[in-house]
């Protein structure tokens, strides 16, 4: 097959495992960053030009698209879509996962385990948007935040109070959300693919830090879940319509809660802690699903 990767660096563990892995199965893959192409629209033409080259027609795409350039790479992933070369990840699915109050609300339908979590203009009384919270400790998350960047905790009341009240003045949208004490500063990534989950590992944050990202210094082993968070993780993805993503998820006193889902999970740390080859299993669901022009949503 022919296959593109979407990604701005190609050096990254998880686009050299990609690459290396559809290689070892016979497939070619090129390399794309996608903020160096151009989007040419006419009546009934689309096309994507590249290095002042329009690229052929892919039997399907790998989208890797960072958090900071979600609106540019996901247009680029559309403009293929609309071609008719099939996504690992459809754009409309990338776009709603990155938006954690729209997540959460796809979640909260389905019955996923969640933390109570309440959004409110600036315009609301701080101490009501806690107090709906559960009160002091809460978290207070940038609704596009990523890496654990943006996600903050507060301990008492008047501090959450000075966040929110600082949050509003620079008009920025944040969450609210009832601290999952329980969870101890560890979360549970589950790699999910085609609605099954294939590995998993636990996170720990570093001493004294309640974030488990392991960008923000944590660390990973494999471990075994539960039926109901295998569940809650596959009922995730589903509700995104990710058919290859991270469900992070916290072993909360009534259950699994769902913290995110991310759809460009890195694969360097679930390898390592695991030994499983996800960026293998990534390219076999391709060989399973890719037929050209079998995007559901046409890019629209
Ligand atoms: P990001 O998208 O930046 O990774 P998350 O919402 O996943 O942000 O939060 C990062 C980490 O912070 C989580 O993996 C978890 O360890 C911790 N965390 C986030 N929200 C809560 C919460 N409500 N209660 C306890 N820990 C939390
Ligand atoms: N590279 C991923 C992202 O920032 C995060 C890595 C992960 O936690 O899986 O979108």
């Amino acid at each position: 097959m022919k296959l593109a990767l979407l990604c701005r660096n190609p050096k990254l563990y998880s686009h050299r495992r990609l690459v290396e892995a559809a290689e070892e199965r016979g497939h070619s893959m090129d390399v794309i960053d996608h903020l160096r192409c151009l989007i040419d629209i006419s009546s009934g033409q689309s096309k994507l030009v590249y290095k002042s080259e329009e690229l052929p027609l892919y039997d399907a795409v790998i989208p890797r698209i960072g958090a900071s350039v979600t609106f540019y790479g996901t247009a680029v992933l559309r403009q293929l879509e609309v071609m008719g070369v099939y996504p690992v990840n459809e754009s409309v699915a990338i776009t709603r996962s990155r938006d954690k109050l729209r997540s959460l609300q796809l979640l909260s339908k389905r019955g996923i385990g969640l933390p109570r979590t309440i959004f409110a203009h600036k315009t609301n009384d701080p101490s009501e948007v806690i107090e709906r919270a559960g009160g002091a400790p809460v978290v207070i998350k940038l609704i596009e935040g990523t890496q654990g960047i943006g996600v903050m905790l507060s301990e008492t009341d008047r501090a959450a109070e000075s966040i929110i009240e600082a949050f509003g003045g620079v008009d920025t949208n944040i969450l609210i959300q009832e601290f999952i004490a329980e969870a101890g500063g560890e979360d549970v990534r589950c790699l999910v693919i085609d609605g099954k989950v294939i590995a998993t590992m636990l996170r720990k944050g570093k001493e004294g830090e309640f974030r488990s990202n392991l960008h923000r210094g944590g660390s990973a082993k494999s471990i075994k879940i539960s039926p109901a968070e295998r569940a809650a993780a596959i009922g995730s993805a589903k509700a995104m319509g990710l058919n290859v993503c991270g469900v992070d998820l916290l072993r909360s006193s009534r259950g699994p809660v769902v913290m995110e889902v991310n759809s460009s999970p890195g694969l360097e740390g679930i390898e390592n802690a695991t030994g499983i080859d996800v960026a293998g299993k990534i390219i076999d669901f391709i060989e399973k699903s890719a037929k050209p022009g079998k995007t559901t949503t046409r890019g629209k």
